[in-house]
């Protein structure tokens, strides 16, 4: 592809994000660090940005194939990717099909337990304020996105589960829940950041087994083994 890279123009916690000669693009470079607990707890998962790069790349090419607009360009290598140049909505949206994590914390609902239906879920992006839930009302009334924005992000949010879902059964793995954030780009609301295991919940269909970031939050060990046997699920090795 016919861009340069310039500037690093952000580090995040798992990836640092470059300008290029193209202001409508960006270059992501996917990191081995690791952190949870807003930033608490961090470490190395050795391969990882490795990982996460590719199975985000399968995954938002598969979720195009299926209509669903997303930021992805082109991989350029193993860790780097061109991205569009979205202004990212400052929400975390949690789609969730078994409860698990802080859903279980908040609800005394034991892991494993399976609601009627996918449950949405609305966070605030700010690492000052630990990511609060919040509901749309909120959104809608300090601005964080329009009516009309929320429409899309909600009804986008459930057709990437409901697809996803179906795909990670189909390699013996249970979807459980997993987090999207959308971005702004000519006046269109498409899907952006990243889909892997850091962001993602996966159990093995049959013996329940953690397949992601969990195994790190959790001090389980087998936690690089983990992302490499969803990867071998995929397909992608
Ligand atoms: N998640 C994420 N980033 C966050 C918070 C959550 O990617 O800042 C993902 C997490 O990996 C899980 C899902 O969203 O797949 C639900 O997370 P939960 O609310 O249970 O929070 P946690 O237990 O991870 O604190």
């Amino acid at each position: 592809m016919d861009i340069e890279q310039k500037e690093q123009l952000y580090e995040g916690k798992a990836k640092k994000v470059f300008a290029t000669s193209d202001p409508d693009l960006l270059i992501v470079d996917y990191k081995d660090d690791a952190t949870a607990f807003n930033g608490v707890k961090r470490g190395t998962i050795v391969g990882k940005g490795v990982i996460n790069n590719r199975m985000t790349n399968y995954i938002m090419q598969m979720l195009e194939k299926e209509g669903v607009e997303t930021h992805y360009v082109e991989e350029l290598s193993d860790r780097r990717t061109v991205v569009k140049n979205v202004k990212i909505v400052p929400l975390e949206v949690i789609m969730r099909n078994v409860v698990a994590g802080s859903l279980s914390k908040r609800t005394g609902l034991p892991e494993g337990e399976i609601p009627s239906m996918p449950i949405l879920e609305l966070y605030y992006k700010s690492d000052e304020l630990g990511d609060p839930m919040i509901n749309s009302d909120h959104a809608l009334a300090f601005g964080w996105a329009t009516a009309d924005e929320l429409a899309v992000i909600e009804k986008t949010a459930r057709k990437v589960n409901d697809i996803l879902k179906k795909f990670f059964a189909g390699v013996g793995v249970d979807l459980v829940d997993f987090k999207i954030e959308f971005g702004r780009y000519h006046g269109k609301i498409i899907l952006a950041d990243e889909i892997s295991p850091d962001t993602c919940r996966f159990w093995d269909s049959k013996t329940k087994e953690k397949l992601d970031k969990d195994r790190f939050r959790r001090d389980m060990g087998g936690v690089e083994g983990a992302y490499h046997e969803m990867m071998r699920r995929i397909g992608l090795k």
